[in-house]
């Protein structure tokens, strides 16, 4: 049959999971070429259709473009400031419109996902898909190499246990420890405030991997575009 199925076209344009772009067609909130659509077997053409979602124009980027970035310390994790910092939208370019997945505090370096597929995006985020994230932190003071087993065992923070998947301590002196640590969270600053809750406060911090994307040769401000069987990997 021509087409894609309208819960799919909405899906990829970032409306949520397929599951809930049915409901929105279910209960009635979807016109295509101005009539609503109720059925959920519709297809339609993501380059010719009209699609409206609550009255809103979709935008169906029909070419789908996912980014690496390697992010510079001081960018903050948006595509916009009212403030005038420096956000990712300066490293994307021209082309489709993106959309970060996940954040890092504007201080942390290293790896970040664009895309434009919102179903790729929306897949990663999902909590239970739990893709691992790898971090390189360069911490105070020297790191014994028993920290491994507290970190795995679990440390409680003001918002609850995080459990490390690995952490292994790659270079340490007296003053500093430079440290990998691998972990499925995604909550707010969460490396910094489990290296800081067991005596070791991180001064620099890079993301290194998400799941099967590594930041590889990019540069401090330099992209590559994911593609092919890397690409595959992440869904
Ligand atoms: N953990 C942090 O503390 N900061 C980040 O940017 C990412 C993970």
């Amino acid at each position: 049959p021509d087409g894609v199925r309208l819960q799919k076209v909405l899906a990829a344009a970032g409306l949520g999971s397929r599951r809930a772009c049915e409901n929105l067609i279910a209960a009635g909130r979807v016109q295509v070429d101005g009539q609503t659509v109720r059925e959920l077997g519709v297809r339609v053409d993501p380059a010719t259709a009209v699609v409206h979602v609550d009255g809103m124009r979709l935008q169906l980027d029909s070419t789908k473009l996912t980014l690496a970035l390697n992010k510079p310390a001081g960018v903050v994790s948006t595509m916009e400031d009212p403030h005038g910092r420096p956000t990712l939208a300066d490293y994307v370019g021209d082309g489709p419109r993106l959309f970060h997945v996940g954040r890092l505090d504007a201080e942390t370096e290293g790896l970040i996902l664009l895309t434009n597929d919102g179903e790729l995006a929306n897949h990663l985020m999902h909590p239970s898909y739990e893709v691992l994230k790898t971090y390189l932190a360069t911490v105070e003071g020297r790191v014994p190499k028993g920290l491994v087993h507290r970190l795995k065992e679990g440390v409680e923070l003001e918002d609850g246990p995080v459990r490390v998947h690995s952490f292994t301590v790659k270079e340490t002196t007296p003053g500093a420890s430079l440290v990998e640590v691998v972990l499925h969270e995604g909550r707010k600053h969460i490396v910094r405030r489990l290296l800081a809750e067991v005596g070791h406060p991180v001064t620099r911090l890079v993301r290194t991997r998400i799941g099967p994307i590594t930041l590889g040769g990019l540069r401090p401000g330099q992209t590559r575009e994911i593609t092919g069987p890397e690409l595959r990997k992440l869904m």
